[in-house]
């Protein structure tokens, strides 16, 4: 079960959760939970302060995030209890200080001294989510993730080893055999040699899968301020809703459109082992969520979800020299390596090229090389939709349906097949909010309403 921050902001977030995990006790959860809502963002400013030479603001600046843990732990924690978690607050905000004056005298030293300070977010939000379940009488038991999670020497974003496995089973399985709640701080890992490293934002979620592949866990439960996955951004289509089922795939081509979902990478290790994957919020803790599983369990229907992104850049390369040439591509291509941007969606012609980027960052300095091979066009402000169904290559109709709704907009470079599982297009940003809420319309709640007639009739 992992909780993120914003799942463990305050006093009252660190209730809910003790409820949600007193309530899955019989499962024999292992908790993974993130740094407190915001702290990792202090601590990373902390460090850049650091490294501008001003190691006494630095320090300074996280005063706000330390009081908020001393603020939690006395309104849940009995006296008996508190020194305990006071004297790890103070020990931290010590040994950080320390770490601050090391990076402002030494900067070449910021890359793994950040990460020895960023962990302390997770060491404290598992100490005290320890502390705080112990208080409600349950056997919780603080793991040092470093401990369990081994990693390469990427700072920031470090890889994790394949021991990794063997080493948090050997860790947890004797707590959980003992009947006792492990808490470890998600996010954290060490190199071989114990050197702290960080799994990249948002990493906790990574921790979490690669426990429950160690551990072979029935389920990985990732607790956020989302009720699960939804078939729409809600911002657009106020009638969006969670979808119940998804395989790893849908999910996968869901988290490219910043759909609050886990990033594919971080469930890697889960779809490895075909643990299924419950996005939920505890806000609404009775309400399933999302489960992602292996494609042969999540019953395929046709359309699951309706994805968009804004601010996309269309660029068209047009060029006679295409035409029955080989080794184009791979210059067209290597333009954009150079430059080290992300091409998203593709779509050929005989005589020209369609890509879509999201960064369009390097374009004045892509542009010129992209001349050397051909005419270019550019288009800003595009928004690429996709339609997300594992059924789609399989259901005859559904391209005639989706382009039925939307035939009085313009849509261009429409990709179709390159997975099993979308169906992608793009529209201009100023036709998008009403495309997406027509597809919306024709995909689920008409849907509803035909099923909901039948189902009367009958
Ligand atoms: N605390 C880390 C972050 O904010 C990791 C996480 O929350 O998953 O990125
Ligand atoms: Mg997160």
């Amino acid at each position: 079960m992992k909780f993120g921050g914003t799942s463990v902001e305050d006093a009252n977030a660190f209730r809910n959760v003790t409820t949600i995990v007193s309530s899955a006790i019989a499962m024999r959860p292992v908790v993974v939970v993130s740094a407190i809502g915001g702290f990792t963002n202090q601590l990373l400013a902390s460090v850049e302060t650091a490294v501008d030479n001003d190691a006494r603001s630095a320090t300074r600046s996280l005063e706000d995030g330390f009081q908020r843990h001393i603020a939690i732990a006395n309104e849940l924690l009995a006296d008996a209890a508190r020194p305990a978690f006071d004297t790890a607050v103070l020990d931290a905000r010590r040994e950080i200080r320390q770490l601050h004056k090391i990076i402002a005298a030494h900067p070449v030293t910021a890359p793994p001294l950040q990460d020895e300070i960023v962990a302390y977010g997770e060491h404290l939000s598992s100490q005290l989510l320890t502390a705080v379940l112990e208080e409600s009488g349950w056997a919780a038991c603080h793991v040092d993730a470093r401990r369990c999670i081994k990693t390469d020497d990427n700072y920031g974003s470090a890889t994790p080893l394949p021991q990794t496995d063997q080493v948090t089973a050997a860790e947890l399985l004797p707590l959980l055999t003992s009947a006792k709640i492990p808490v470890l701080g998600g996010f954290i890992g060490s190199t071989e040699n114990g050197v702290t490293t960080t799994l990249g934002r948002g990493g906790s979620d990574y921790t979490a899968a690669l426990a429950g592949a160690a551990l072979h866990a029935r389920e990985i439960q990732i607790w956020t301020d989302v009720s699960g996955v939804l078939t729409a951004d809600p911002r657009v289509v106020p009638e969006a809703r969670t979808i119940p089922v998804l395989s790893y795939q849908e999910a996968a081509e869901l988290a490219y459109f910043g759909a609050k979902v886990i990033h594919p990478k971080t469930i890697q290790p889960a779809t490895d082992k075909s643990i299924p994957v419950r996005v939920c919020n505890p806000r609404t803790r009775r309400e399933a969520g999302t489960l992602i599983v292996s494609e042969s369990e999540a019953a395929p229907q046709t359309v699951k979800a309706i994805a968009h992104k804004n601010g996309i850049t269309t660029v068209q390369v047009t060029s006679a020299r295409m035409l029955g040439a080989y080794g184009f591509l791979r210059a067209l291509f290597e333009v954009f390596d150079r430059h080290r941007t992300a091409v998203d969606v593709v779509t050929t012609s005989e005589v020209s090229v369609s890509l879509s980027i999201d960064d369009a960052g390097a374009l004045p300095e892509l542009i010129p090389d992209l001349e050397q091979l051909g005419t270019v066009e550019v288009e800003k402000r595009r928004t690429i939709i996709s339609i997300i169904g594992e059924g789609l290559r399989n259901t005859p109709g559904i391209a005639a349906r989706v382009f039925s709704v939307i035939s009085d907009i313009n849509i261009s470079m429409i990709s179709v097949g390159a997975s099993s599982a979308n169906l992608t297009f793009m529209v201009d940003e100023a036709q998008a909010s009403e495309a997406i809420m027509r597809l919306h319309r024709a995909c689920f709640e008409e849907a509803t309403l035909t099923s909901m007639a039948r189902h009367v009739s009958a």
